[in-house]
């Protein structure tokens, strides 16, 4: 009677238990190509960034068409299908990023550039600001004028503008224009790439972001197909964590160059206009920490002008009125910020899934542990 109970007991346990192994060795199989493919596009990081500097490196970088084509994407790339970090229901419900082109309080100015860094001049630009005791915000690209993934002194940029107390913040990855990036099937890549690679350096994730040219944020003023795409782009940043940052004070010093009379009467019709003043308004500035001229010639000039008419430079932070320009809860631990070359990144790290993965783990532990129970139960029954 015992006997056979044992057996009973001993012939379900270990079905369940066989049962209950392949279902979690399927799972772990699928968790792998999961992970794969969650962050084709992202496996970029581990290698490329900390580093900056091999060719082998770069190979790795590349793993999938999407990630290849984007590197010279700029140039009318082929579509490919867009990774996106998210799923359309975490899409549906996300807030769209709100859009920020002032600050909060009247009489500040704050410093912005973009497309950096450059090698070649943006360290003087930081030694400028640091001489005038100002906190500018750095809007940067992965592969632009610099190159994260084979410049090491790019990499060293970002750390140096960060560590003297400037805001980094993100322009995407390639310098896209997110239009164009959504019809290429880029845009994602593009937002997510930089996301993680200023994650990387620096072991925080921005807060602050502002579109190539400034689509995705101008008002769509009734074009139906514009206002479709800023809906996208909002909304995927909202689901990032960002808020975009464009700007009311524009030098345009990419195109009047050393014509510093153009560039104060292109700031004068922000500046200059009909009750505008620093009793009543702010700006936040616009310039490109990217070429000579502007850090050189541009930048002194600005800065004096402005402080004649009487505004004080704050950082963006303090502008909006918040508390950090990065993401507090996503602050990376330090075994991720401190990648070397040849370390895996797996789905878990870059997807938030691992509460997931985690607790199907634990489920299929407490399975096996019970079938065990039972194997037990069955042999006291059976002796
Ligand atoms: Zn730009």
């Amino acid at each position: 009677m015992f006997k056979r109970i044992g057996l009973y007991i001993l012939a379900a346990g270990c079905a369940y238990g066989a049962a209950v192994s392949q279902v979690a060795s399927s799972s772990q199989t699928s968790q792998a190509n999961n992970a794969n493919a969650v962050t084709t596009g992202q496996a970029y990081n581990a290698n490329t960034v900390t580093t900056g500097a091999s060719q082998a490196n770069n190979a790795n970088a590349v793993t999938t068409g999407a990630a290849s084509q984007a590197i010279d994407g700029t140039t009318g790339a082929a579509s490919v299908a867009p990774v996106s970090r998210f799923t359309e229901a975490e899409l549906a419900a996300a807030v769209p990023a709100p859009v920020y082109t002032d600050c909060q309080k009247p009489g500040q100015f704050v410093i912005t550039f973009d497309d950096g860094p450059n090698p070649k001049t943006t360290p003087r630009a930081l030694q400028f600001l640091k001489e005038h005791n100002i906190t500018a915000t750095f809007f940067i690209n992965g592969i632009n004028y610099g190159d994260v993934e084979n410049s090491p002194a790019t990499v060293d940029l970002i750390r140096q503008e960060f560590n003297e107390g400037h805001e980094i913040a993100s322009h995407t990855y390639y310098h896209h224009d997110l239009f164009e990036a959504i019809d290429n099937g880029m845009m994602e890549v593009n937002i997510d790439k930089m996301t993680d690679t200023i994650q990387e350096i620096l072991g925080v994730k921005p807060i602050y972001f502002r579109p190539p040219n400034g689509n995705g944020a101008y008002p769509a003023n009734n074009n139906p197909e514009r206002q479709a795409k800023n809906e996208k782009v909002q909304k995927y940043l909202g689901a990032a964590g960002y808020k975009i940052i464009m700007w009311g004070a524009d030098t345009r010093d990419w195109e009047h160059k050393d014509n510093l009379d153009k560039i104060i009467e292109e700031l004068n019709k922000k500046l200059k206009a009909p009750g505008v003043s620093p009793e009543t308004h702010s700006f936040i500035g616009l310039m490109h920490d990217v070429h000579a001229i502007t850090v050189d010639i541009v930048l002194p000039k600005v800065v004096e002008y402005i402080s004649s008419l009487g505004y004080t430079y704050v950082s963006l932070s303090e502008c909006l009125g918040l508390p950090s320009a990065y993401q507090q809860e996503t602050l990376v631990s330090a075994e991720n910020s401190n990648l070397v070359a040849g370390d895996d990144l797996t789905g878990e790290n870059l997807t938030g899934k691992e509460v997931d993965d985690d607790s199907s783990a634990s489920i299929i532990q407490i399975k096996l542990v019970s079938s065990f129970i039972a194997l037990i139960l069955s042999l006291f029954f059976l002796l």
